[in-house]
């Protein structure tokens, strides 16, 4: 009989998490980013965003797509000249799973990057198709690759293109920028999420690992990517997101100088690569060990009640995370030559690939 009732409690728990699914931080997480970064973009960067997305058309409202792109077709809120097609292949271009018991300095290079999945397969599917990418198929490569993307020229016609040709050609230079400026705002966003980074033994980034929080019963993958706002930030919107961000950004403004330069003290290439290195230190010397030391010799089917402060201990370093990924992201944006003349530090990030 008692063997019977953990069946049924097993299914119960199999029902409730529902099919693994890796996200990212929550859309507010990713809109927060994006917030903190349209505060520090400079005047041509801005200018440059205005001319592909139009006027009046923030970071924020864009930085959600990439998630959406996989569970169903969008049309980036009408920006596209025509809807991308659900793609479910472009998954694994949001993370790359480290080992836990590998060891990664907290500033890698892209080789060593390179070795671990699914930086080993290169990307594939229509979205790939339409971008002309083959890079491969993780986080840094595919930041580096929609980088490159808003360098490319302008097309010109050539003088045997027809009219219908050449205006084809532009509208999918136009698109390809808008797709890759929204993966660039996504992306630099999801690397800043420790669990991006890191899997133990077939876990996929912490999504089989069950646990309960404040009642919920998730993922601790999920769990990472909601932790902004479990509790007194109950308000999902946009504007909460942009309330937070400014407090980020306050806070920012008390800490010492240096340490602010330090996150963006490197080239394009390191500034993409560190936020790697540091996020799988951070699941590998912190977030693994204390759910591990929380589990004890409890079995993995059970999902595992954390306290009700694990919030509190942790939102320190997701909100400097989020700090983080918004100090880079803007950094980054800034050194893009958008008039695709030239090398761009951007450009030069992707001569590995
Ligand atoms: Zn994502």
């Amino acid at each position: 009989m008692k063997k019977k009732l953990v069946g049924i409690a097993f299914l119960a728990a199999t029902f409730m998490f529902g099919p693994i699914a890796a996200f990212s931080w929550g859309p507010e997480g990713h809109e927060t980013i994006a917030d903190i970064a349209q505060t520090r973009l400079d005047p041509q960067t801005q200018t440059a965003i205005s001319g592909i997305l139009g006027s009046n058309v923030s970071l924020s409202s864009i930085s959600n797509y990439p998630d959406t792109l996989r569970y169903g077709p969008t049309d980036f809120g009408g920006l596209l000249s025509r809807p991308l097609a659900k793609d479910a292949d472009t998954g694994s271009w949001h993370f790359t799973n480290i080992p836990v018991e590998e060891s990664l300095s907290q500033t890698p290079t892209t080789d060593e990057l390179n070795q671990y999945p699914d930086c080993d397969k290169q990307a594939s599917g229509s979205t790939a198709q339409l971008m002309g990418d083959s890079v491969q198929d993780c986080i840094h490569a595919q930041i580096k690759f929609a980088l490159s993307q808003l360098s490319a020229p302008r097309p010109v016609p050539s003088p045997q293109a027809s009219e219908a040709e050449s205006a084809e050609a532009l509208t999918l230079w136009k698109d390809r920028r808008i797709i890759a400026l929204s993966y660039v705002v996504h992306l630099v966003g999801d690397e800043h999420q420790p669990m991006h980074t890191a899997e133990d033994h077939g876990d996929a980034g912490g999504n089989t690992e069950n646990v309960q929080f404040q009642g919920k019963l998730e993922h601790l993958h999920e769990l990472w990517d909601d932790l902004i706002d479990k509790t007194g930030w109950q308000d999902q919107t946009p504007q909460a997101a942009n309330a937070l961000a400014q407090q980020l950004l306050a806070d920012l403004d008390s800490l010492p100088k240096d340490e602010v330069a330090s996150w963006i003290s490197g080239d394009v290439e390191a500034t993409i690569n560190n936020a790697i290195g540091e996020s799988f230190n951070i699941s590998k010397n912190t977030i693994y060990p204390d759910y591990y030391k929380s589990r004890g010799s409890q079995s993995s089917a059970t999902p595992l009640i954390l306290p009700d402060g694990y919030q509190a201990q942790m939102r320190p370093i997701v909100n400097k995370r989020l700090q983080m990924a918004g100090v880079r992201l803007a950094h980054i944006l800034n050194q893009v030559n958008w008039d695709g003349n030239g090398t761009s530090s951007a450009n030069s990030g992707n001569q590995n690939h």
